[in-house]
């Protein structure tokens, strides 16, 4: 029997790190703990992760954030992980044949170029919802599978598996018992069909991926798996699981057509909630799925911006600026407006709506007046300047029009960007007092898997701690606007 309380632990598996928090039942963090793990980089442009340490490090967070919390009062567990990174192992030895191919990874960018010159963008587009490009996970299984000797034979022999994050721990969680993988994560794949919500033969003979690697898709929140009994002391329904992104949105609570949250990360992240509908974005905006909770299913339209919070770790680690991230607020506001500095920080080129590989970073307007500050403010400006280009582009691919978004991410404490976001976009931007929305959103979806909570219960339990209002006067807008455009122009193709 369990107790009458509780309690979530949320899983949140990310690039740099693996989390865990335990979440009450008004969605206060009561235990968290977190784990810095290696990142390997064995040629340019190759990101990978020991998937083994990914595994032991998760599994060391939860048993620390629970450490207070008797195992019994943990109703459920809620799974949310870095999109698209690739794990293939044996699954009678339990080993991963190769690391997991990080989605940063860029070794499969000539194998998507061919594909497509070779005319393959629309049918690829039209199933999956996704651009062709190195980023998602088809061609990094492609590769293991051509380069890691004997891999093709273990898949002949029925004993490989792949798995995108969530499905490896998954697997590991319940002692080999499932190897499955929710639809959000399916969608990332660029072998699942958004609209039929099943793997597409013809994708995988265009990746050369035998079926009987993969795992089975099911919904995000519901009576997903159990735990095995030795991982925890008890076994534990497992009954949430969504990529981050999709985790953000619903952790946002943007449940309805027509929301948008967006990210302030390392990158930014918008995405915005489009409904029952799969909307085919013209501005190249990817269209994916956001989860599916029984026969509710949910799609979204996704932009993501390369540089955004790293901006500020660039100025705080390479220029020296200042020590913290969030003293770039006090530096900024030294300065009345940023001197006529524009910065593009194209450092690793520009995402959407641009996908320009060859742009490099580049800052306009200095002159003897030019101060830190101006820099500083130009800095957190060019991530707004880059979210609102994003919201554009996404206006343009729906027939509403996006009046509010909802922020999260490290950077969304920063009061000065927020505000200049509101100002540059004409948008209400409301922070809520809980910006852990990724590890938040898994919390929720497992709280109503579990069925103590349903969509309009989880209303109560968000709430916004300040929202920003334009107040910017439309002249000066269109001005800044016009000279952003003029940088971002100058600084593409230049590498
Ligand atoms: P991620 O999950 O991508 O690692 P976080 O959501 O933890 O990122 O946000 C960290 C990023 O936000 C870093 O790039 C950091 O430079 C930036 N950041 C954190 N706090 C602030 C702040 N107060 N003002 C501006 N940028 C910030």
């Amino acid at each position: 029997m369990r107790n009458k309380e509780k309690y979530i632990l949320a899983l949140d598996q990310g690039t740099t790190s693996s989390r865990s928090i335990v979440f009450d039942e008004a969605f206060q963090a009561v235990g968290t703990s977190q784990k810095e793990f290696k990142q390997i980089y064995p040629h340019t442009g190759w990101v990978e992760h020991d998937a083994a340490l990914i595994w032991q490090t998760q599994l060391e967070t939860a048993k620390l954030a629970m450490a207070s919390i008797p195992i019994i009062n943990i109703g459920a567990i809620g799974i949310t992980n870095q999109r698209e990174t690739t794990v293939l192992w044996n699954k009678i030895t339990g080993k991963p044949i190769y690391n997991a191919i990080v989605w940063q990874d860029r070794r499969t960018s000539d194998f998507c170029t061919k594909l497509i010159d070779h005319g393959h963008s629309e049918m690829v587009q039209s199933k999956t919802g996704l651009i062709i490009d190195a980023y998602f996970s088809a061609s990094k299984i492609k590769w293991v599978l051509d380069n890691v000797a004997g891999a093709r034979k273990l898949a002949k022999e029925g004993v490989l598996l792949f798995g995108t994050i969530d499905t490896w721990l998954i697997w590991n969680l319940t002692n080999g018992k499932s190897h499955i993988t929710d639809v959000s994560n399916a969608s990332r794949t660029m072998l699942f069909d958004i609209h039929t919500l099943s793997w597409d033969q013809e994708l995988l003979n265009l990746f050369d991926i035998p079926e009987n690697i993969l795992p089975t898709v099911v919904d995000s929140g519901g009576a997903l798996a159990v735990t095995d009994a030795d991982i925890f002391g008890a076994e534990i329904p497992l009954t949430g699981i969504m990529g981050d992104q999709q985790s953000a949105l619903f952790g946002q609570l943007c449940v309805h057509k027509g929301m948008v949250k967006t990210t302030y990360g390392t990158g930014c992240f918008l995405m915005l909630n489009t409904g029952k509908e799969v909307i085919r974005s013209s501005h190249k905006m990817i269209s994916t799925i956001g989860w599916k909770i029984g026969t509710e299913l949910n799609y979204a339209l996704e932009g993501s911006v390369f540089v955004g919070g790293a901006v500020i770790q660039w100025l705080r680690d390479e220029m020296k600026f200042f020590i913290e991230a969030a003293h770039s607020e006090l530096l900024a506001e030294a300065a009345a407006d940023n001197g006529g500095v524009f910065f593009v920080p194209a450092l690793t080129g520009l995402g959407a709506p641009y996908w320009d590989a060859n742009a490099t970073g580049a800052i306009f307007g200095l002159t003897r007046s030019t101060t830190k500050a101006n820099l500083t403010r130009a800095a957190l400006e060019s991530i707004c300047f880059q979210v609102n280009d994003v919201l554009n582009a996404m206006n343009q691919d729906v027939d509403f029009d996006i009046s509010e978004i909802r922020a999260d991410g490290g950077a969304a404490a920063n009061s000065l960007l927020i505000q200049f976001q509101s100002d540059i976009s004409s948008v209400n931007v409301i922070r809520p007092t809980q910006l852990e929305t990724t590890a938040l959103g898994a919390a929720f979806m497992a709280s109503i898997g579990l069925g103590i909570n349903t969509i309009d219960s989880l209303q109560q339990k968000w709430a916004i701690e300040k929202t920003f209002t334009p107040t910017m006067e439309s002249s000066k807008q269109s001005h800044l606007i016009k000279k952003w455009n003029k940088a971002v122009n100058r600084s593409l193709d230049w590498y």
